[in-house]
């Protein structure tokens, strides 16, 4: 395990931020809206214990993107680094970006969702992870 907290941030560093409690379980989304987001075949993100992530820099600089049918999307306004996703029930931070953690971040993607929807272009990995063709239960 590396050592607590976890640090990280956006591609410009001007958001940084630490998760204070070990990552809850990480997995590759694979639906459409990650693909646009990210420009890539598949996101992976990673859950966190609810209240575990402080940001330490750049708060102002926050914004989301709000789709009509799902969890508004978090990213810097001055790099456009995704950062993480919030429940629209209450707000709270959901999926955070393995990308934007520094170094290890002491758990793998153990699943892939919504592989439904994966890119025609990339072949989902031989990888043995348990496939979910929705969102994961
Ligand atoms: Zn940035
Ligand atoms: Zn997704």
């Amino acid at each position: 395990m590396p050592e607590l907290p976890l640090t990280g941030a956006c591609l410009c560093g001007d958001v940084r931020f630490e998760i204070s409690e070990p990552l809850v379980s990480a997995g590759y989304c694979h639906c459409t809206r990650c693909q646009r987001r990210t420009g890539t075949a598949a996101s992976p993100q990673a859950r966190i214990v609810p209240g575990s992530l402080r940001l330490t820099a750049g708060e102002e600089l926050l914004k989301a993107y709000e789709p009509d049918d799902g969890f508004p999307k978090v990213f810097c306004s001055a790099c456009g680094s995704s950062l993480w996703s919030l429940f629209p029930a209450d707000g709270s931070i959901a999926p955070v970006r393995l990308g934007v953690i520094d170094g290890d971040p002491g758990i793998r993607p153990s699943y892939r969702q919504f592989v439904a929807y994966a890119a025609p272009w990339e072949p989902i990995p031989d990888d043995g992870l348990e496939r979910f063709p929705e969102r994961r239960p």
